[in-house]
């Protein structure tokens, strides 16, 4: 009986928002607004990276070179390189 659940885990997010968030455990900052990707609440940035490029790398925080083509988008990390995607339609 030694194994009792361990409290206070800060990776744990909020209960009404698990079903939406996928399991991405690489992203250190949100890629919309910068801030640590595990602290606050980041669902609408999501929102907004659904009809908005992003703006940060979310491994280092730096600020992205974004480029558009209609809904697709292409953002460059001087660091990290090129990551891209497609817009959805709002
Ligand atoms: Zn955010
Ligand atoms: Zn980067």
């Amino acid at each position: 009986m030694t194994d009792l659940p361990t409290a206070g885990d800060s990776g744990w997010s909020d209960p009404d928002t698990l079903g939406a968030i996928p399991p991405v455990v690489a992203v250190t900052y949100c890629a919309s607004c910068g801030r640590s990707a595990n602290k606050g609440n980041h669902v609408l940035c999501r929102e907004r990276l659904r009809v908005e490029p992003p703006v940060h790398c979310t491994t280092c925080r730096r600020e992205l070179a974004i480029v558009r083509s209609g809904s697709q988008w292409s953002a460059t990390c001087k660091k990290h390189g090129e990551t891209s995607g497609t817009l959805e339609d709002a």
